[in-house]
């Protein structure tokens, strides 16, 4: 589903703009990613191993953490566009706590 960007759409970040009537959307596509209780609901959500995040992972998480850590990210449902909305490294049980939330 496709929504519009348009004047009255403000920018959240560099990827998600908010429409008055509280919509989310894509800033480069225009796709509905949400609403403004999860502005990332219907994102494309991956996640894979930390070490997939690059050279910057280099400690084994194991020394810390009793589970396994994560590399978590966030696409643009767009099959078009797809772009990266968010990065977060977690661990693997970690719900979806540090989704955008906007009130
Ligand atoms: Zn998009």
């Amino acid at each position: 589903m496709m929504g519009t960007l348009d004047d009255a759409a403000r920018r959240v970040d560099d990827n998600v703009s908010l429409k008055l009537d509280g919509t989310s959307l894509c800033s480069h596509c225009g796709a509905v990613l949400g609403d403004s209780s999860d502005v990332l609901r219907a994102a494309h959500w991956r996640t894979q191993p930390a070490a997939q995040a690059g050279p910057c992972i280099r400690v084994d998480a194991s020394q810390f953490v009793n589970e396994p850590v994560r590399l978590r990210q966030a696409f643009c449902p767009n099959p078009d566009c797809l772009t990266l909305l968010l990065t977060e490294i977690i661990t693997a049980t970690e719900p979806h706590l540090r989704a955008k939330a906007l009130k």
